[in-house]
């Protein structure tokens, strides 16, 4: 069936300016930072670039050759300008603008009839650069931000680059002839309806991977505690039924409830402000002191909650020590801060697979009152054993 390259090139213009205009409003809305910009201003370059392109014939060659590539051009690499923007990296503005200019001026070059081919294959090899770069970011994005929708971006970009580098190579050996709208079809301008639905469709990826990223942030923020940036108690919870879900097999844990000794009076005499600092200064030196797998979470008010997976009582009791000791050091590091706060320790050990995390609390809770009654600055165990 013969194809009418130039009805595919308008469907592909019109369609691309309609996305540049939802991209656009995207961004108006003000929620998504300003890769949305870069981005609906690129798909409406494109769809103006390719109107001149339909225009061919009919307008003067340097504007439907020379003006219509760059155009095009431009809001292709707008594209990695966006998705560079989505990472939070910068595009300094003359690099963007030697990148479109400078390869313009080979068309110039090459604008009599015979140039065709050239002309498209130095226009599908800038492309095929283009897509390798965004697919390099979108790799990056999957991989250091852990953002799995990248890989879709990774899956739109890197078959176009391939689809391009190919396109370069056939065109020069002559397999598109030698202009864009020959009389005679081309079988090969199937391959024209391929890309302008693939170019078409990945205007959408970047706004999977913002769902992803704002639902991980909401997510990460209604787990956390915004004074200490420890786990809130659902991140807590969460991050215990992760442990008890891990291998279908005993997930033995110590768990240790902390709370800072007369932490009210500090208040009272400090001022908020002064018990704040105190309250950030434990979790840094909690963080500080354990493994990436443990847990520390604010319990509420003055109490933590610290998780240690794998390990038992005594090992429990030991890391409670260290952290009283570690706390005593880093409060005499800041003179700024009312000295002389401590730590008053329980610790339990159980099995988070088969004990719900309220009873290891309420042992744990037993141990910690223990150790206020017994005079507080102390760790006291689920066994009545004192070794504060
Ligand atoms: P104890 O030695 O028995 O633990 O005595 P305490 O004074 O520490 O008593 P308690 O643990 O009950 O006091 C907790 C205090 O923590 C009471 C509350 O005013 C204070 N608090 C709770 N949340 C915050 C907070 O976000 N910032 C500050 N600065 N203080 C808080
Ligand atoms: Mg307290």
């Amino acid at each position: 069936m013969p194809l009418d390259l130039r009805t595919i090139y308008a469907v592909a213009a019109a369609t691309s300016i309609i996305l540049g205009l939802l991209q656009l409003s995207a961004f108006a809305t003000g929620r998504f930072g300003r890769w949305p910009l870069w981005w609906g201003l690129s798909s409406l370059l494109i769809g103006a670039g390719i109107v001149l392109v339909v225009l061919r014939g009919t307008i003067p060659d340097p504007v439907s050759i020379v003006l219509a590539n760059t155009l095009t051009w431009a809001g292709y690499l707008l594209v990695l300008v966006s998705v560079r923007s989505f990472a939070g990296l910068r595009t300094t503005p003359w690099h963007y603008g030697l990148a479109v200019v400078a390869p313009m001026l080979l068309l110039l070059l090459w604008i009599e009839p015979g140039g065709f081919p050239r002309r498209a294959a130095v226009v599908a090899l800038l492309m095929a650069c283009c897509d390798t770069a965004v697919a390099r970011e979108g790799f990056r994005l999957a991989r250091k931000n852990g953002l799995r929708s990248a890989w879709i971006l990774v899956g739109l970009f890197l078959p176009t680059s391939i689809f391009f580098l190919v396109r370069a190579g056939l065109v020069l050996n002559g397999h598109f002839g030698e202009e864009l709208f020959p009389q005679q079809p081309v079988p090969l301008h199937w391959t024209a309806v391929g890309a302008a639905a693939l170019v078409l469709a990945r205007g959408n990826a970047l706004l999977l991977l913002a769902a992803e990223r704002s639902g991980s942030q909401l997510a990460a923020l209604a787990e956390s505690d915004p004074l200490t940036g420890a786990m809130n108690r659902s991140g807590l919870e969460r991050a215990v039924a992760a442990l008890a879900g891990q291998a279908g097999q005993p997930q033995r844990a110590a768990l240790l409830l902390i709370d800072i000794d007369h932490f009210k009076a500090l208040n009272d005499t400090h001022g908020h402000a002064a018990g704040d600092q105190v309250l950030r200064l434990f979790a840094d030196v909690a963080r500080s002191q354990l493994r990436a797998g443990d847990i520390v979470a604010r319990h509420g008010g003055d109490e933590f909650v610290v998780m240690l997976p794998g390990l038992g009582i005594e090992a429990g009791i030991r890391i409670a020590e260290r952290l009283q000791q570690a706390f005593a050091r880093a409060i005499t590091a800041r003179p700024e801060l009312p000295g002389g706060p401590t730590l008053s320790i329980g610790v339990t050990e159980g099995d988070t697979a088969s004990q719900p995390l309220d009873q290891l609390l309420l042992d744990a809770d037993s141990a910690l009152y223990r150790s206020k009654r017994l005079g507080r600055d102390r760790v006291q165990s689920r066994q009545e054993a004192s070794v504060g």
